[in-house]
Parts: C-alpha cells; structure tokens; sequence
C-alpha cells in the first residue's frame, strides 16, 4: 500500500518539464526551482511513511505547493521591508532610512570610481577621512575626526590606541552592553587594556576615579548608558568633572555617546546627550554611530583632539574597521544637511519621524485607514484608527515614548479560531484564520510588512512608514482578502 502511494509521487525530472512551470524557472532559476520540488515530493514521501497521508497530490498541487514556497522565499535574501513598529531606529530592519541626498551620493560614488583616497588638488594620496573631517569639524567644535565601520569599532579603536597596556577607569554603573556582543569590559579587553571598575553600580563619585588613578591608568571612559537608565538613589561623575582629572594627569577622557545628536531631542520628549555639549564638557574623544539618530549610514564616527585621532589613524586596526565609499558618501551628504537644521528636520528621515506631530500623524493613519477599508473583499477584517506609543529605538531614549497613531485590523475569525493550521504549508494553501496567520502573511507579502500584534489586533504605526508604503500595503491586504 505504502509502496504503491510512494509510486504515484511525480519525479522531479517529469516536474521540471512541465510547460506551467517554464516562466517559474525563468525567474527562479532551475536549480532552485528543483530543490523546492524535492523539498516538497521528500515531504510528502515523510508523510506517506510515517502515515500521516494516506493520499499523494496530484502533480497540480504538487506544483502549486512549490510556487508558493518559490513565492515566500524570493530570489534576493536582502530585501526592503514596510516598517510599521513605530520603532524609528529597528536595529532588525536596518535602523536609519537615508536621505534623497544622501541615497543621490551613494549612488554616484558606488557606481564609478571616485576621489576616496585621492588629492584632486595635488594628484596625490589622499587619506579617506578627508571628506568628512572638514564638516565635522563644523559641526562638533573638535580638533579632528574619523570615521570607523560602526561606533563598537570606534569604542574598540580608541581604547586599543590610547589605553593599551594600561588600565581604562569606567563607572560601574557603565558596564553597558548593546545587543549582545558589545559589552564594555569585553571591548576593554580586546583593545589589550586593563579594565578598572569604579563607585557602584548607582553611584560613582569623582573621588572613586581620583582613588584608582595611578601610573598604569592609560585612560578615563564614561559611557552613556543609551539603552538603560540608573534611577533612584544615583550619583554620576559628569563629564566635567573627569575631564578636569583627565587633563591634571595628561590621560584622555573618552566618551561613547551611543546616538550622535547635533541637537538636543527635548522638544520632542527625548533624553539624550549631544556632541556639543560633550565637547564643551571637555571629552577628549567622542565616539557615537552613524545610522541612529544622526539618520546616516552605519559607521562609527570619532571627533576629538588631534593628537588621540591621530594615533588611531595610524594604529593596525583603523585598516581592519575602516569605512567604505558608500558609506563615506552616505555620511558626508547627511552631515551636509545639518547646516540648516530646518532642512536637517525636513530632510532627514529620522528626525522627520520624530518630529511629526501626532495631529498629522492621526491625519496620516485616517488615510490608511480608510484606503484599507476599501480593500477588496475585506469584509472578514476592520481597520480602526487608535493612537499608540512609538519608540525611538536603536537603543536610544530607553524611557521615551511618542505618542503617535496606527491603523489597527481586527480579523473576524467566525468561530473557526481553533483551525489548526499545519506548518509546512504555505499561507496561500492553509487561508487567514487567525490574527497570528494575518501577520505572518504580510510578512511575507509581496511588501512584506512588519506589524505587531497586541490586545487580540495588529497594530500598523504609521509613524515609521515612508513615502510610497500606504500604496505597497494596500497591495498586500488586496491579496490577502482574496485567501481562504
Ligand atoms: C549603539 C551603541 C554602541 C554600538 O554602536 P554601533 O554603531 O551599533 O556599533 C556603543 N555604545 C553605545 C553607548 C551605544 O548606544
């Protein structure tokens, strides 16, 4: 019996000549084309053994089943996703979205070859950093900048270059981790340096940094803890004071400010540092990335004093973690835009996000809302305008929330919520009968749209969706409806 259902699977070289799948193959390519047909004949072949299927598709839906994993898993890995979190900076979804002018650089300096490490003016070496130095500079008030291929590479360049061999003094209440591998004293201790905890985890006083300074100290680091906040009976050692310490003693403070900020957030409701002021404050290297809230490309941007950049330009490492020329360009362009910080709020997508009002927020769901309603067929989901709570994310802002606004779909499930739906199939196969099927749908729609579920709805922020993205899920919910 068993043998005579193994018998009745298509073989994958019949398959493949089938006349329907010829444009499948054309766009998908014939090897994977053939190894989703043998996924699916092997699965089928398990559950023929097993006993779970006492029937074979016919070559129909043995085709059909194919396409539709063809389908969920398109020919690129990389691809644009809609973002309606609400989260601003999703270290998941590529944090910051560039700029028209920024997305223009890119685009000439990737496509042709360019002036990267070249002197225009002398027909000479150049170094890289050059671009950026000069606005930087500008924007910063420092002596000098560089960039790097993220800021834990900037953090890991400056302990390696200044503090080597020595012992680097950081607050306990600094020990930060960011997403899993970046943690502080691991960082030290790749950069060969000693780690030299001071205070307590809720407070550390200037007297804690004077008592552990001795001859081996290489350097002072603070860290501004971006993605948690110390409350309550706390005490912290500002970046005065140590930067007072760190000049009587000829050692370097260096500050990882996390997210680079031009300008303070506080109009907006958000807490965080800005470089100027670090600057002021005395640090004599700051260190903070490329793609949070400054809205550039991921890099690592250093600007200080000369005589520290300038080591970490010359050590090893700055070659292993230097950035590329489309980042460069990316970057360049952005920082171009802070000259007029008008222009900076209207142009950068980041700070356009943050500084939305939630009036034309409401305004801007209430035409999703109503576009979606209008979906064909859409008669088993309601949409609802609801104001909800954004992020700034990326680490950043830990205690700030926005108020902004999201379209909220409700699915009528008709009773039938207990449907089990097998996992090997694909949504096209199995239909929408629950609010978990309606997100993993969008999720793997044409657009594929991030969404999330709370209070028995899903939830489409459209604080964080760009120009274009209403059309793109009005698309995918169009082709929803249309499943079972
Ligand atoms: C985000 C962050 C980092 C890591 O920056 P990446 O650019 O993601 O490498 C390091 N330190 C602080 C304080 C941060 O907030």
């Amino acid at each position: 019996m068993r043998q005579e259902l193994l018998r009745q699977i298509p073989k994958i070289d019949v398959l493949l000549q089938d006349e329907r799948l010829r444009q499948v193959i054309e766009k998908y390519g014939r090897t994977r084309t053939a190894d989703v047909l043998r996924t699916v004949t092997g699965e089928i072949r398990g559950a023929v053994l097993s006993g779970e299927e006492t029937t074979v598709p016919d070559a129909d839906e043995i085709l059909r089943m194919a396409l539709c994993r063809l389908e969920e898993n398109p020919a690129c890995s990389l691809r644009p996703v809609i973002n309606g979190t609400g989260i601003i900076l999703h270290t998941n979804l590529g944090r910051a979205p560039l700029s028209e002018r920024a997305l223009r650089a890119v685009e000439a300096a990737a496509g042709g070859y360019s002036n990267l490490e070249y002197r225009l003016d002398s027909g000479s070496r150049g170094s890289r950093h050059d671009h950026v130095t000069e606005i930087l500079r500008e924007l910063c008030g420092t002596e000098d900048a560089m960039v790097v291929n993220n800021n834990a590479a900037a953090v890991l360049l400056s302990v390696a270059a200044l503090a080597r061999g020595k012992e680097v003094l950081v607050s306990r209440g600094e020990l930060i981790e960011i997403g899993g591998s970046f943690r502080i004293p691991d960082v030290c201790e790749q950069s060969g340096a000693v780690l030299r905890e001071v205070g307590t985890t809720n407070r550390t006083r200037l007297a804690d940094y004077q008592g552990a300074l001795n001859e081996e100290t290489g350097a002072v680091f603070k860290a501004h803890t971006s993605n948690y906040r110390i409350v309550g009976f706390t005490e912290e050692t500002s970046l005065e004071e140590l930067s007072g310490l760190a000049l009587e003693n000829g050692i370097p403070l260096i500050y990882d400010m996390g997210s680079g900020l031009f300008e303070g957030l506080e109009r907006y409701g958000i807490e965080e540092p800005d470089i100027l002021h670090a600057q002021k404050a005395g640090a004599d290297v700051i260190t903070f990335s490329g793609d949070k809230l400054l809205g550039a490309a991921q890099a690592g941007l250093i600007v200080g004093r000369k005589q520290y950049i300038e080591r970490m330009k010359r050590h090893p490492l700055a070659r292993a973690l230097r950035v590329d020329k489309m980042t460069l360009a990316a970057l360049e362009a952005t920082l171009y835009e802070y000259r007029d910080r008008n222009q900076a709020r209207r142009e950068i997508p980041v700070l356009r996000m943050i500084s939305e009002s939630p009036e034309a927020l409401r305004k801007k769901a209430e035409a999703l809302c109503a576009r979606l309603a209008g979906t064909a067929g859409s008669g088993r989901l309601t949409f609802a305008v609801e104001p909800c709570r954004d992020r700034t994310g990326g680490g950043s802002a830990p205690l700030n929330a926005l108020e902004g606004y999201a379209v909220t779909v409700r699915l009528d499930t008709g009773g039938s919520e207990d449907i089990s739906v097998p996992e090997k199939k694909c949504m096209s196969c199995t239909g929408i009968h629950t609010l978990e099927d309606l997100e993993k749908a969008l999720r793997l729609a044409e657009f594929p749209l991030i969404a999330r579920i709370t209070q028995d709805r899903l939830w489409i922020s459209v604080r964080t969706l760009l120009a274009g993205d209403e059309e793109k899920i009005a698309e995918d919910f169009e082709k929803i409806s249309r499943l079972p």
